[in-house]
């Protein structure tokens, strides 16, 4: 099904095809315990995912093997995806992101990304 999402200011939107949204996923490594966001379980393919853009506010952070790369707002600061360490170039997508989805009333599992 199609999911679509926004950055807090709506200068970034994206749209993306993945399964319904019945659970999620938190980490518990440096930078995902600092964001507290609760990200899909699966992971969306690069050509599955749509981004839009326009103004270029779109900007990432990376760090360690700089493999994974962490986007967020230069506007508004929100993260709405990044792109994961254990998938090059395939993007995990914050829920809360999300419309018609409540980020916090679906179960979620915790990755023990602080291990890797
Ligand atoms: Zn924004």
């Amino acid at each position: 099904m199609k999911h679509t999402g926004s950055c807090h200011c709506k200068a970034i939107s994206f749209e993306f095809e993945g399964p319904e949204i019945d659970s999620g996923l938190r980490c518990n490594c440096s930078i995902c315990v600092r964001k507290g966001a609760v990200m899909t379980a699966f992971i969306v393919d690069p050509d599955e995912m749509y981004i839009d853009d326009k103004q270029g506010l779109l900007e990432h952070y990376e760090f360690g093997s700089g493999v994974a790369r962490h986007y967020f707002c230069r506007a508004c600061g929100i993260y709405p995806f990044h792109q994961t360490l254990r998938k090059k170039d395939h993007y995990r997508i914050n829920i809360g992101c999300l419309e018609n989805i409540d980020s916090l009333s679906i179960p979620y599992e915790i990755f023990n990304g602080a291990s890797l």
